[in-house]
């Protein structure tokens, strides 16, 4: 069966959005990339069943905000606000699906007087995405509160629950194979006081909005930090801050940020990254990991 036919039968039961010739930089933070041919927002495990029948393993993101599309693409699954976007509480357990924004869940913990989420607050990717990652931020990753999550395979079409025993979770990577879409995930947080929760949430983001740029498309860090010295120290020792490739230029503010002041191209900001690499290695002997993933 040819791709379009596959798409014909996909759309007699898919009850999610596909986009055809989709424009990337709207679903990267970065605001760049090229087109999706076909790009599938499923609403449910059985509209990814419908996918993983007709077309085996696609790429798939959530919010974007960690990821930079190098150019085109041909089949991508966004796992987004779209996808079952449901939240249910029962004692100190939040049970969430997968296209929900870490922000949006640590409100939700808030709501219910639930302490434990407040440093992830600022973090602007999804549950699925930040399993994927292990994002955390002040100390706090994503595994130290997770308890269970439910993935899907695509080459085997099944949903499977799984604990944080079963991964290799490290900083930054939350240990999950190629093909495995995490659909939902459960957290265990600790009964608190409303009062102090919103205190430590506002804490976190007034530090947040004072060490990093909130101006312009970004990425977050693009590099990890490496154990012995932050990334953003040694780039800017390496006199980067301001250094400016077509539209992609490297923070005043942070220098482990790229920005894209609206006019970059991926292929702006992966020749930054790689001129960061060679310097800091140069200088320090150091050679930086990536952060954020290149699609
Ligand atoms: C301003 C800013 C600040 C940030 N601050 C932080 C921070 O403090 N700490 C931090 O850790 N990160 C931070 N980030 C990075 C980013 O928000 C996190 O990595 C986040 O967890 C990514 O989630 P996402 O849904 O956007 O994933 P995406 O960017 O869409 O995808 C990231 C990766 O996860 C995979 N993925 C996405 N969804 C799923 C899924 N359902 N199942 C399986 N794989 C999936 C993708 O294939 C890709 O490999 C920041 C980013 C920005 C723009």
């Amino acid at each position: 069966m040819s791709v379009m036919e596959r798409i014909e039968v996909l759309k007699e039961r898919f009850e999610g959005k596909i986009l055809e010739n989709a424009d990337l930089r709207n679903y990267s933070f970065m605001h760049t990339g090229g087109h999706a041919k076909y790009l599938f927002e499923p609403y449910s495990i059985a509209d990814l069943e419908l996918i993983s029948e007709q077309f085996g393993e696609v790429k798939c993101i959530g919010n974007g905000s960690n990821v930079l599309f190098r150019g085109d693409i041909d089949k991508i699954v966004v796992i987004s606000r779209t996808f079952n976007d449901s939240v249910s509480i029962e004692g100190d357990t939040i049970r969430s699906s997968a296209g929900v924004s870490l922000p949006v869940l640590a409100k939700k913990a808030y709501e219910n007087s639930l302490t434990g989420f407040e440093e992830l607050v600022g973090i602007p990717g999804t549950v699925g995405g930040a399993i994927r990652m292990n994002a955390g931020a002040f100390g706090k990753t994503v595994f130290d509160v997770l308890t269970e999550f439910s993935i899907f395979e695509t080459n085997s079409g099944r949903t499977v629950k799984m604990s944080p025993s079963d991964v290799n979770f490290q900083y930054r990577n939350g240990g999950l194979q190629e093909g495995q879409i995490v659909v939902s995930g459960t957290f265990k947080l600790n009964r608190g006081e409303k009062g102090a929760i919103l205190n430590k949430m506002f804490n976190f983001s007034a530090n947040r909005r004072m060490k990093q740029p909130m101006k312009g498309y970004s990425l977050g860090s693009i590099f990890k930090n490496p154990k012995k010295y932050p990334a953003g120290w040694l780039i800017e020792e390496c006199g980067f801050k301001g250094t400016k490739v077509g539209g992609a230029y490297v923070s005043e503010k942070h220098a482990n940020f790229i920005i894209n002041d609206g006019s970059a191209t991926s292929e702006d900001v992966l020749q930054l990254i790689d001129m960061i690499r060679t310097q800091v290695f140069k200088r320090f002997n150091i050679e930086l990991e990536l952060e954020i993933v290149v699609l």
